[in-house]
């Protein structure tokens, strides 16, 4: 008898809530917005969601990867040293080899001293943009930045606790009299000592899908250098997740090429959008007393990124499967940007200000001033209903900025579907619209 009221006490009892025991930072971490998004898509059958910054499906190249991968696994040596625990920083043959690439690409300063030592490994760049939060972000410091910017990372600097400052962007990038300015007036609030870091994306953006240019990248750096020698130090995070997905082939080098101290600039990347996200894999590249203590972290988060998947990205980089792979999928990305760009002209109201992107997946598009896509309004309602899913400009603006409580702006990604679902979706999108204009 006693045994069975306790059975049932124990099942009517409810479960305690850790909640009230959370850490600061597990309290100031929000689910990540794009967790509510795909909630959308999977709960409205029929939805083609032009939101997730997934990768195209069918180009994905398992075939060629499979065979790469028995190659290295019979061969005793390569096999048995991937099924290994790896180093913390990541394999050194493989950041041999990416430092090296990115030197014959001009990436670095000729004179810098830029070496594996300075290169750690991280599980997705998202990795590698926490743990440059978690070496330098206290409570209240401040991280500059793009708006719009990439919505994800905003997560991470407000999870430190830290205050993150939008900064104009234009059709060419961040805006560097803009930067000039928002420095000037933490100046005067005396905050200046608070900016940790400038989080800027340099190809391709996400959202905006532009390239900053080179004038722009030298006139940053030169900011930043000034602020450094008056005894202000800011990293500068360069996010080049896009680089290798940037459409024609003359673009700038990366702002990273411009710091011969290596003392400035985190330059981050990503295989994920280049080669494949299942991979889980990027890098940095670093000052390296910045570098050491990223490694330090990384020891205590997991020991060092999957040693498997950066064997078979190491033998993947050495066969020219990934740079075949980039001919490839940049050529497919062309055209289902133009196939979006098109369907959009013709559906879309005639003032809708569409940037054209140079690559990278999203096309970023502003509507008339009275139109508010926000997730409670109206627009993202109705294009619910025509079952057709966007992310709402309003989330990639930092808090600061009066468009992260209002946007008339949509971001739309054209890197998974198929050329006729993403057609069908533009138009859908541009019913919905229809709704709300003359
Ligand atoms: N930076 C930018 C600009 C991104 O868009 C993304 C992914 N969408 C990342 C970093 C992180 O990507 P990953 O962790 O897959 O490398």
């Amino acid at each position: 008898m006693d045994l069975e009221h306790d059975r049932q006490s124990v099942m009517t009892k409810t479960s305690f809530n850790w909640s009230d025991r959370f850490s600061e930072i597990a309290q100031r971490t929000a689910p990540p917005q794009i967790s509510w998004l795909m909630a959308q898509a999977l709960e409205t059958p029929g939805l083609i969601s032009l939101a997730a910054g997934f990768v195209d499906q069918k180009s994905l190249p398992h075939k060629q990867i499979a065979e790469v991968m028995r190659q290295m696994l019979l061969d005793p040596h390569s096999g048995q040293a991937a099924l290994q625990y790896g180093t913390t920083q990541g394999d050194l043959d493989l950041r041999t080899l990416l430092v090296d690439h990115l030197r014959e690409e001009d990436a670095f300063h000729p004179d810098a001293q830029i070496s594996p030592e300075h290169c750690i490994i991280g599980s997705g760049s998202q990795q590698i943009l926490y743990l440059a939060a978690e070496a330098l972000l206290n409570q209240d410091d401040i991280v500059l930045m793009e708006a719009p910017t990439y919505f994800v990372v905003l997560g991470v600097f407000q999870s430190r606790g830290a205050r993150t400052v939008g900064i104009d962007t234009d059709k060419y990038g961040l805006v560097p009299e803009k930067l000039e300015q928002c420095l000037e007036t933490l100046k005067i609030a005396g905050q200046l000592s608070r900016i940790k870091m400038l989080y800027l994306m340099s190809y391709s953006t996400n959202p905006l899908g532009v390239t900053l240019t080179q004038e722009r990248r030298k006139a940053i750096f030169s900011i930043l250098q000034r602020y450094k020698d008056d005894g202000f130090p800011i990293l500068l995070v360069e996010d080049a997740a896009y680089k290798r997905l940037v459409f024609d082939d003359d673009s700038p080098v990366p702002i990273k090429s411009d710091d011969e101290d290596n003392d400035q600039i985190l330059y981050t990347e990503s295989f994920s959008k280049s080669l494949s996200p299942g991979f889980r894999l990027g890098f940095g590249i670093g000052p390296k007393s910045l570098i050491d203590k990223m490694t330090d972290l990384k020891g205590n988060h997991d020991f060092g990124s999957g040693n498997f998947a950066q064997h078979a990205l190491k033998s993947v980089i050495q066969s020219g499967l990934f740079d075949r792979h980039l001919d490839i999928i940049k050529q497919i990305y062309h055209q289902k940007r133009d196939a979006a760009l098109e369907t959009l002209k013709q559906h879309f109201p005639a003032d809708a200000r569409i940037l054209h992107p140079n690559g990278g997946l999203y096309i970023w598009i502003t509507l008339p001033d009275h139109l508010d896509t926000g997730p409670q309004g109206e627009i993202f309602k109705a294009a619910l209903e025509e079952k057709v899913l966007y992310v709402p400009g309003c989330l990639c603006y930092s808090p600061d900025r009066p468009e992260s409580r209002r946007s008339s702006s949509i971001r739309l990604s054209y890197g998974m579907i198929d050329q006729e679902p993403l057609r069908e979706a533009c138009i859908r999108l541009g019913k919905a619209l229809q709704r709300f204009v003359g």
